[in-house]
């Protein structure tokens, strides 16, 4: 089979011809229709995590079918259409995992990160943690809700979004562009704040009330005129300045959910958060209730994030753009 692999930090994926791993015990092989490629991806080649396995293949957000299934596995079965997050498995017995909480447990494997995950036509899963593909959705489309999706669904259930607030996204790409999605889609009202005019067209055919430039107007005063503040801010590019700027335009008990990670700090002013009551809240990827929430929730109501599709063979050139900052919508490596 064909894989994608950064063999060490700092280097340019290189194709390798691989034998076509057999699933072992609890284990399936899923044949990858579909890999979206993340942000993350990029730390994964710069060792940016600290945490990375290499060599290894990148790739989180997979969508594909049952190939193969090993030893004492009773599901998922040869056929179905499964996908793998962010989230490869968890110890299953601390206390985040017994909780319900299994993203933060300290044990967790990350596919893709710490075991090889998408960028290639099959790879290994546990059967335990897969998540079923809804037939709504097609294998391309299903591939960015993996994590983007993910991460924005449930930035938003993690901030307690209710329904009809306002809820202002910062940056437009992979992330930002469903977070917009996601959040008209749960009867939110929609800001985005970006730093490129011509994305303003897009963001308003997606549903969004207002567009902020960051480059032309004071963002907190823009936040602000807009009926008192948004009750929400989806911090999706990975920009710490554009966080710092926006903070004090929240709403008063309103909350900043950062997803996009960037290597810089936040600025917050003690005053900012206590006078308003206002948070400053992270959060990672999800569990496996999370992302069949979410892929349920996409699936029920037609949320389709916008996607160019590449071969596996694009692999590198979709990585420069993304560096480069140069690359539109989610990317997709298709297979075949
Ligand atoms: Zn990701
Ligand atoms: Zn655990």
């Amino acid at each position: 089979m064909r894989a994608a692999v950064i063999r060490e930090p700092q280097k340019a994926l290189v194709m390798e011809d691989r034998p076509k791993p057999k699933p072992g015990p609890g284990q399936v092989v899923i044949k990858i229709k579909a890999c979206g490629v993340c942000h993350s991806d990029l730390f994964v080649q710069q060792h940016a995590f600290g945490f990375e396995q290499y060599p290894v293949v990148p790739g989180h957000e997979v969508a594909g079918v049952v190939d193969e299934v090993g030893p004492g596995v009773n599901w998922p079965s040869v056929g179905d259409r499964v996908g793998m997050p962010w989230l490869y498995s968890a110890c299953g017995h601390c206390k985040y995992c017994v909780s319900g909480n299994e993203i933060l447990c300290r044990e967790g494997q990350v596919t893709g990160v710490t075991t090889d995950g998408g960028y290639a036509e099959y790879m290994l899963a546990p059967a335990a943690f897969v998540a079923p593909i809804p037939e709504a959705l097609d294998f391309a489309d299903a591939a960015p809700l993996m994590c983007a999706g993910l991460t924005v669904y449930n930035g938003l259930r993690n901030a307690k979004y209710a329904v009809g607030q306002k809820v202002a996204v910062i940056g437009m790409g992979g992330l930002g562009h469903l977070a917009i999605l996601f959040a008209k889609a749960m009867a939110g009202r929609v800001a985005v704040i970006s730093t490129s005019s011509d994305k303003e067209k897009e963001a308003r055919a997606m549903g969004a009330e207002k567009f902020i430039n960051a480059k032309q107007e004071d963002v907190v005063e823009a936040l602000r005129g807009w009926d008192g503040g948004p009750d929400i801010i989806l911090a999706t590019a990975p920009n710490v300045a554009s966080m710092t700027k926006a903070f004090p335009g929240l709403a008063a008990d309103g909350t900043m959910v950062v997803l996009g990670a960037d290597a810089g700090a936040i600025q917050v002013t003690p005053m900012d958060l206590i006078g308003g009551r206002r948070k400053l809240l992270g959060s990672p990827s999800g569990g496996r209730s999370d992302i069949r929430a979410t892929l349920e929730f996409a699936a029920a109501h037609g949320v389709k994030p916008v996607i160019t599709k590449f071969p596996l063979e694009k692999a590198n050139e979709v990585l420069e753009s993304m560096h480069k900052g140069t690359l539109r919508n989610r990317a997709v490596l298709m297979m075949e």
